[in-house]
């Protein structure tokens, strides 16, 4: 009997065994061989930056990861993790490419406001191939935290306000980085879960308060749609949601990540966040902090220091079981194998190419797409004219470190073209006549003599091009701003050229939505136009010039003051309607009666509307949008049909342009209140001048579902969530910005 038992127990594990991929086989046979202390090695992922003997001891020791050591230096200690650890597992990597390697492409919130997934995508292939070359294999990047407060300066990091349209460009930067390969080329890492964005007061590593059906339908959506593209990694956030920090926050990491989602990739610590855990007061000491992160499942520890000191000693007092660990070290090994990194590990070339021209125009065409043009009074185009002066001036014109912006450790400053490198070019070949302001000058910089100077060289010429703008380390991680102003005395050289009365084209280089609405006014037109990397000078010359029409929409609502913050566009319709013309605060008689203002919803300094909506851009031509037709008044639920939705769009003016239709939604009556409106599609359609273009959209009943509570299910009680539609109204915009357009309705049906 207990032979018959045996040889089924033999034959049932054989069986598994045989039907298991050959890759979780190597793994199984892998983690037989490993010792405790090399698994936990293999979770910890080291910092380099300079050769060491310590750190050289840490690889022999087996560490699973590295940090921030590239090149010849990255190949040197791989060499040691191949060669010299007892089972020669290859290490991977890391690197913060945020936005590029090398070449620099615009910031992620610049690269958002082109609403072209393509040149995501291919910024990301290109950063990829670039630091590959370097011995990098995986990004901490993209981050997709959906952002509504400009003053957080990380907005320049992610995608913008909007859930859908981080959904898109998360899921491109994931495509472009790990290619379409069975090898993956640079494992992606998106980040940081979740709801870290929300920190109260836009205040960095603050807390947050997120319910749960707002997380899932506003905070999470990115990304699944990232790990949905095939995200190899995610990264906790530094936050703590609803009062658990997100490192060791079980409901995120094991019941959201894991459970639902059945992500086998790696999730990894942000920088020492265990310790931060500590700060947070959730947790006394490391020790308690890896317990909590382990309990959550977060497979590697990046620099806290915590699994490397704690784990041997939670494992051996029987508070974290081997099984937790192995399903860990499974994890990252199965990101090292789909990586290829077994057979391939080393990557690293003393000949790297860099600054190919292929790499240079698909950064150039981002940094074109992603300048918004905010305001025009017809100065812009200038067009080639040798007899034009323009004088070049503002301290973002000539200032290669800040145009490229937070997070580039591996830019090269000399081989980025500045606005004023880019006019000079213009001079030489005789299309413009070009008066310089000279000198060195940057964003923060008070100098009443330069501002003598400029209006001098301001009445020499016949336009001024102003380039304004944040330096590079005013946005970016710890980087909160309470003021949205041009920092330094910008405004007031603003205002003095205005005085002059030379017409001023005003060029925003910043890493978030400002607040400038008076710089604006005295502008004769703006481009906003974000840091954006290497190419940006010649991308901004030719946008001025009208060799290309600007194209890009606002990926954020821009406020008219830091008082309307948060603003974002898909808010829900306040409890009383919004006046059409609301009182503003000058216009109260004195002593006026308390409800003769009305009682809607606005500010009384700005009204109800922001300066700028979401999705917002002009360009150098009009254009007509027609009305909305749809196929059917109907959608009938769980049938296979989707609705489309039409409308034509005429190019009205005398430059071909790109249309950038933006598709909005409105769930007009839910069992829970339903936004004003919703992003579900866009498209960039190039319409040469005088020519119309019909753009369809699909509507599908997914594209109507949101989360709710389930049927019969009130708010504070416990029940399930449910994420599907409810049938009713509904209303369709086919539009140019958030603002704009005519709806027209059709209704979700048995
Ligand atoms: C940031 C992460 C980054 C990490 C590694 C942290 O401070 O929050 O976004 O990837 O550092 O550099």
């Amino acid at each position: 009997m207990k032979a018959r038992i045996f040889l089924l127990i033999a034959l049932v594990a054989m069986v598994s065994c045989q039907s298991k991929d050959p890759v979780e086989r190597r793994i199984d046979k892998l983690l037989s061989q490993m010792t405790l202390e090399e698994k936990i090695a293999q979770m910890t992922q080291v910092c380099g930056g300079q050769i060491s003997d310590n750190i050289a001891e840490q690889i022999r020791n087996g560490a699973g990861s590295m940090l921030n050591s590239v090149g010849a230096e990255a190949d040197y200690y791989q060499h040691i993790a191949v060669e010299e650890s007892r089972l020669g597992i290859p290490m991977i990597f890391a690197r913060d490419v945020i936005h590029g390697f090398r070449t620099i492409f615009p910031i992620p919130l610049g690269q958002a406001a082109t609403f072209d997934p393509d040149i995501v995508e291919e910024g990301a292939r290109i950063a990829a191939k670039e630091a590959m070359q370097a011995g990098l294999r995986w990004t901490f990047s993209p981050m997709v935290d959906v952002a509504r407060d400009p003053r957080w300066g990380r907005v320049a990091e992610g995608y913008g306000e909007d859930t859908y349209l981080a959904s898109v460009m998360g899921a491109a930067a994931v495509r472009g980085y790990q290619g379409n390969d069975s090898i993956v080329q640079m494992a992606a890492c998106v980040k940081h879960f979740a709801g870290y964005a929300a920190s109260e007061g836009g205040r960095d590593y603050n807390s947050t308060w997120i319910p749960e059906i707002q997380l899932r339908e506003t905070y999470l959506p990115p990304f699944k749609a990232a790990i949905d593209a095939g995200s190899l990694s995610v990264m906790c956030a530094f936050n703590d949601l609803n009062g658990v920090p997100a490192s060791g926050n079980k409901h995120l990491n094991v019941d959201i990540l894991r459970d639902e989602w059945h992500f086998d990739g790696v999730l990894v610590s942000d920088w020492a966040s265990l310790q931060n855990m500590n700060n947070q007061g959730n947790s006394a000491n490391l020790k308690e902090a890896t317990k909590l992160c382990m309990d959550a499942q977060m497979d590697m520890d990046m620099e806290s220091k915590g699994y490397p000191r704690h784990l041997k000693e939670l494992v051996e007092e029987g508070k974290v079981s081997e099984t937790t660990i192995d399903n860990c070290v499974r994890n990252i090994l199965r990101m090292k194998f789909r990586l290829g990194l077994f057979d391939n590990p080393y990557c690293y070339t003393e000949n790297p190419e860099y600054f190919t021209p292929e790499s240079l125009s698909a950064a150039q065409k981002a940094a074109e797409e992603s300048a918004v043009l905010l305001k025009n009074n017809g100065i812009l185009p200038l067009n080639n004219n040798s007899k034009l002066t323009v004088l070049v001036c503002g301290p973002m014109a000539n200032a290669p470190h800040e145009q490229n912006g937070t997070w580039c450790f591996d830019k090269d400053d000399a081989m980025t073209i500045t606005p004023m490198m880019a006019f000079r070019k213009l001079a030489k070949e005789g299309k413009v006549r070009l008066i310089e302001q000279t000198g060195e000058h940057w964003s923060r910089e008070f100098n009443k003599e330069n501002i003598t100077t400029l209006v001098r060289l301001a009445k020499q010429a016949d336009v001024v091009l102003y380039f304004a703008g944040e330096e590079s380390i005013l946005s970016g991680e710890a980087r909160s701003r309470a003021l949205l102003n041009l920092p330094g005395d910008q405004s007031e050289q603003i205002r003095a050229i205005k005085a002059t009365g030379k017409p001023i084209v005003l060029t925003v280089m910043a890493g978030r939505p400002l607040c400038i609405r008076e710089d604006i006014d005295r502008a004769d037109a703006v481009l906003y136009a974000f840091h954006g990397g290497t190419m940006q000078g010649t991308a901004l010359a030719n946008l001025i010039m009208g060799k290309v029409a600007p194209s890009g929409r606002l990926p954020m609502t821009f406020p008219m003051g830091e008082g309307q913050i948060p603003f974002y566009y898909n808010y829900k319709m306040p409890s009383r309607l919004m006046a059409k013309s609301p009182k503003l605060i000058n216009d109260i008689p004195l002593r006026a009666y308390q409800f003769s203002v009305g009682e809607s919803s606005y500010w009384l300094e700005y009204g109800n509307k922001p300066l700028y909506p979401f999705g917002y851009g002009l360009t150098y031509t009009t254009f007509e949008y027609g009305p909305v037709v749809l196929s059917d008044t109907c959608l009938i639920a769980s049938s296979p049909y989707n609705l489309i939705a039409s409308c034509e769009i005429k190019n009205a003016g005398k430059y071909d342009a790109v249309a950038v239709p933006q598709l909005y939604i409105r769930d007009v009556v839910g069992s829970l209140t339903r936004p004003l409106r919703e992003l579900k599609g866009f498209q960039r359609v190039n319409i040469p001048a005088g020519e119309t273009r019909t753009v369809t959209f699909e509507i599908s009943e997914q594209d109507l579902a949101y989360w709710h509570l389930a049927e019969g299910v009130s708010l504070g009680s416990e029940g399930e969530y449910t994420f599907s539609a409810e049938k009713g109204d509904f209303h369709v915009w086919i539009a140019p910005n958030a603002a704009e357009g005519e709806y027209v309705q059709f209704a979700l049906v048995e």
